[in-house]
């Protein structure tokens, strides 16, 4: 039998916070039942949070100076 698992897609809005109201719960009830999707689901929060965390650093360094801005 062919298990369905939550698309990447699904898992990167999800961690997002941006998962349409409609696919939310039933990815909850999938994730409940399934290891497999809340390990992918936890290296998309892994991702997420590094990706901010760069864009943060590189925001407020660089990217700040090359476009002339103050560094208050
Ligand atoms: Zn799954």
């Amino acid at each position: 039998m062919t298990t369905l698992h939550i698309l990447d897609d699904h898992l990167e809005a999800y961690s997002l916070g941006r998962l349409a109201a409609a696919a939310t719960a039933p990815a909850e009830e999938h994730l409940l039942g399934c290891a497999d999707c809340r390990d992918r689901l936890a290296r998309w929060d892994e991702y997420i949070r590094a990706m901010r965390a760069a864009c943060r650093t590189f925001c407020d360094g660089p990217l700040r100076r090359a476009a002339g801005l103050s560094q208050d």
